[in-house]
């Protein structure tokens, strides 16, 4: 945690409160919709499904605007500030026991993390000149994204049970407002990133001029984030086939205890808190590239599955499955997520080119969303496929894709050049160090 900017620490808590109200409201919104107590509306699961997959799915399609928006006008700093804000008042809206309301609030909820999730990523990499700091930051930024879901995974769903679905969705609000507060607070610390670009500001019918190496870059983000979007389909399986799968036809008894199948979702973020720093430091050690790290990511959650093609195949003869072949597919699958997701945001950071950062990083989470909403379908095909098929099909095509981008690793880092980006220790970044 020593040498990075004491700006980072501003950006880990406010996203790790964004986070735990994205990730409680997320945990909660389905069995609030299919709940006939409590003021759920008692819908169906189709019902239910489609809504969160259409949620999911917004949610981080709306990036693209939200990057757009801080490239052209705003600047990454305002456009948290105003995705902050918009957070606050759709979560606490969402407490608020009234149907329309309900729905305007999920509107502005999309809207808030449109704004805010590009753009705080893309801060984070403004606070650093080198590349290794640059990602040894994310991979902080990101146990901190994951505290924010392991906490709310936690409680956030035990309150919405227990005293009623409005007070669950509270709880996100106050986290939200928590997570504004220290934004707001720890300006101070983020004086020199999350500006507007200056030259984008000198002339507003300015055109944007792209060198031929800008537009190569432009064009090795596309295919990663096509591989991206594929990695995604895969292993947001996780809140759908496998938690259903978990519910159905795991033994999940645990010292004569039944775990409830919805504490499952918790391993992934518990997960990434144990292995994050051990991840950080076995790539430290080497010098992957950062295409062959997300490679590796890729084939990693295809090999996942295979623990759950094996789970499929005891089930299919005893009746049931025992529980480490889940706990085995989420650990790989995490470890995946930690080789491609902070990796990639922060290598977009350093090769996208400047005027375009935000925007590109709106695009990548685009690709998770649309990989959200994909993903809801695969799970789907289920019912008809069975589950060892679909399973068997992600193995296949995580591994085959994560295999193809292995092969042209080279060909592609040596196309973006991405050796030419000057590296210097900044002056912001050493004396805004923590001591
Ligand atoms: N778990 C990550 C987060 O919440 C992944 C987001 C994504 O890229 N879809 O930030």
């Amino acid at each position: 945690m020593k040498n990075h900017p004491k700006g980072l620490f501003i950006l880990f808590f406010t996203e790790m409160w964004e986070r735990f109200s994205y990730y409680g409201l997320r945990a909660i919104l389905v069995l609030f919709l299919v709940s006939k107590t409590k003021g759920g509306y008692g819908w169906t699961e189709a019902e239910a499904l489609s809504l969160l997959g259409l949620f999911t799915g917004m949610v981080y399609i709306m990036s693209i605007p939200g990057g757009i928006i801080s490239d052209r006008w705003l600047g990454p700093k305002r456009s948290v500030m105003l995705g902050g804000l918009l957070l606050c008042i759709g979560h606490f809206l969402m407490a608020v026991p009234n149907q329309t309301l309900f729905y305007a609030a999920l509107c502005i909820i999309v809207a808030g993390i449109g704004m805010l999730k590009p753009n705080i990523s893309t801060m984070v990499g403004e606070l650093y000149t080198e590349q290794k700091k640059r990602d040894a930051g994310f991979i902080i930024f990101y146990m901190g994204i994951n505290l924010g879901s392991f906490l709310a995974t936690l409680s956030i769903g035990f309150v919405a049970e227990t005293y009623g679905w409005h007070y669950g969705f509270s709880l996100a609000g106050f986290g939200m407002l928590l997570g504004q507060i220290v934004f707001v607070w720890g300006q101070r610390y983020l004086q020199e990133v999350g500006n507007q670009l200056k030259t984008r500001k000198s002339g507003p019918k300015e055109k944007l001029k792209l060198s031929p190496t800008d537009l190569r870059r432009i064009m090795v983000l596309g295919i990663l984030f096509f591989v991206i979007f594929v990695f995604w389909m895969s292993f947001e399986q996780a809140s759908g086939l496998m938690n259903l799968y978990a519910k159905k036809y795991t033994n999940r008894v645990v010292f004569g205890w039944n775990v409830p199948a919805s504490m499952f979702q918790s391993f992934n973020a518990g997960f990434i808190l144990i292995f994050g720093g051990v991840v950080a430091a076995f790539w430290a050690a080497r010098k992957t590239s950062a295409i062959s790290k997300m490679a590796i990511g890729t084939i990693l959650v295809g090999i996942g599955f295979l623990f759950m093609v094996g789970a499929s195949m005891e089930r299919a003869s005893v009746g049931q499955s025992a529980i480490y072949w889940l706990v085995l597919a989420y650990w790989l699958h995490t470890l995946g997520e930690l080789c491609i997701s902070p990796v990639a945001l922060s290598y977009i950071s350093k090769i996208a080119p400047k005027a375009l950062v935000s925007s590109m990083m709106g695009a990548y989470f685009a690709a998770t969303g649309f990989a959200n909403m994909a993903a809801a379908e695969v799970g789907k095909l289920a019912g008809k496929l069975g589950e060892l098929s679909i399973f068997a099909g992600l193995v296949i095509i995580s591994v085959v894709t994560g295999t193809i981008l292995l092969l042209f690793a080279r060909k592609l880092t040596k196309i973006t050049r991405e050796d030419e980006i000057e590296e210097m220790p900044s002056k912001t970044t050493e004396s805004a160090s923590v001591a």
